[in-house]
């Protein structure tokens, strides 16, 4: 099987350990592991923590830069693409292809100026808010503020994604920002970390409606490997993510379903110790009675559909 996952904090790791590499490292995600499992995508998040950052645009520049030297390092193996056509011409060469992203658009700082800037350093996909308010929204975090909406500058923000090919990402954002999202954006959305609400009731996770609506809309949500989105237990089980892809495809249908493991951002254990370990996942559908077909499509395909519709 192939994989594309949407989400991972192996930079943020990289950031504090410069004893280690993209190639090769003793975290969940590094080359060698991704290509013992036929990876043929993986989107590098550029998480900031804004409340110990106090310079949130110049920490997401340098993790670019660390990120741009990590691809150079091993550009035999690996490359950045930015839209459709770029990650085929990767696969043909056999290559990895990196998807680099923002997981925090306080990196904007509000200056919708910014947004470029990013734009022309490769990011492709931006998740609007982390857990703390920023210029753009409320985190799902806020309980208290969980119902409001995008501010002005966060309508801004969509639109500027939308005109540049910015893919829009959900997780982590109030539900009141989810549905300004549905209003305000005209190219599918994903949300690239989050597991079903009704199944682990976690603000973090997506109700039934915001599946329907995000399948409507041709976007995906890819499946977080973290314990406390998938069930009420200490270890990230297999058992509990194929029943929250079982709910989701009852809900929204096979064709919302996509991966956003979280690995490198996860602090317990995690059955699917690492990349290279994605297979656990397959067998487990297969055991399910998915169809190779669908099995393809969330490991991959739809969010080759995603990268398609929405990149330039
Ligand atoms: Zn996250």
């Amino acid at each position: 099987m192939n994989f594309i996952d949407m989400h991972c904090d192996t930079i943020y790791k990289l950031m504090d350990d410069p004893r280690f590499s993209l190639y090769k490292n003793n975290f969940s995600i590094d080359i060698e592991k991704m290509k013992r499992a036929n990876y043929k995508a993986q989107f590098f998040a550029m998480f900031v923590d804004a409340e110990e950052t106090p310079n949130r645009l110049n920490r997401a520049l340098d993790m670019a830069n660390r990120f741009h030297l990590e691809m150079d390092k091993s550009k035999e193996y690996i490359k950045l693409v930015t839209n459709y056509d770029e990650f085929k011409s990767n696969e043909s060469q056999g290559k990895i292809s990196a998807f680099l992203t923002i997981e925090e658009g306080g990196v904007l700082e509000g200056d919708i100026s910014n947004l470029k800037k990013f734009y022309d350093l490769g990011v492709r996909l931006m998740t609007l808010t982390w857990n703390f308010k920023n210029e753009i929204g409320y985190p799902a975090y806020d309980r208290a503020n969980n119902h409001k909406g995008l501010t002005s500058f966060g309508i801004e923000v969509i639109d500027q994604m939308n005109n540049l090919g910015i893919i829009i990402d959900v997780s982590h954002l109030s539900d009141g920002g989810f549905y300004d999202v549905v209003k305000y954006s005209k190219h599918p959305f994903v949300a690239s970390h989050s597991n079903a609400r009704a199944v682990q009731n976690h603000q973090r996770n997506l109700t039934d409606e915001m599946i329907r609506i995000l399948s409507n809309k041709g976007g995906v949500t890819g499946i977080n490997f973290c314990t406390e989105f998938l069930a009420e237990d200490r270890i990230s089980k297999v058992e509990d993510m194929v029943n929250h892809i079982k709910h989701i495809k009852n809900i929204g249908g096979v064709d919302v379903i996509a991966l956003g493991t979280d690995f490198d951002g996860i602090h317990s254990k995690v059955e699917i110790e690492d990349a290279s370990q994605m297979g656990k996942l397959v067998y487990a559908l297969e055991k399910e009675k998915f169809s190779a077909g669908e099995i393809e499509k969330i490991c991959y395909k739809n969010v080759e559909r995603v990268i398609r519709d929405t990149l330039k």
